[in-house]
């Protein structure tokens, strides 16, 4: 692992507990996003943890790229659409099972066991729920 200089370090601390995601983190203090992921280790910063409670006190956007999603894992867990109901929730693709495309959105789609499997990986109607 790189030498960090202290200052370094405590960047980034500060921008990992403001919820920042480790390509910002990297980019803002120019190093690798490795080098970040090992320093968040180091420091005991568990960022999905951090992002949870700054979602919960309202201090996270809620729109999709800013959400913590695995990788591999579908922003569709934590939103509000996924459930449609009569309160006007709800999306092309949730509405009536029909899996229609959200106009806007990206996904990225193979072929899983001789299905189409669909990743996505921005919506643009994400909202948390
Ligand atoms: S609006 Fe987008 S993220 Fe939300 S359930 Fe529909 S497809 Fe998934």
């Amino acid at each position: 692992m790189k030498a960090l200089e202290r200052h370094e370090v405590d960047r980034i601390r500060e921008l990992t507990l403001q919820g920042k995601m480790a390509r910002e983190v990297a980019d803002e203090v120019h190093v690798s996003i490795a080098t970040v992921r090992n320093w968040r280790k180091r420091l005991g910063l568990d960022i999905s943890a951090i992002r949870k409670d700054l979602r919960a006190q309202g201090k996270l956007e809620t729109r999709c790229n800013d959400a913590y999603h695995p990788p591999g894992e579908s922003p569709c867990w934590d939103c509000i659409h996924a459930v449609p109901d009569m309160q006007g929730h709800g999306c092309p693709w949730t509405i009536g099972a029909m899996f229609r495309d959200v106009p806007g959105w990206t996904v990225r789609r193979c072929r899983r066991e001789g299905k189409e499997a669909v990743q996505i990986l921005h919506c643009p109607m994400f909202e948390r729920g």
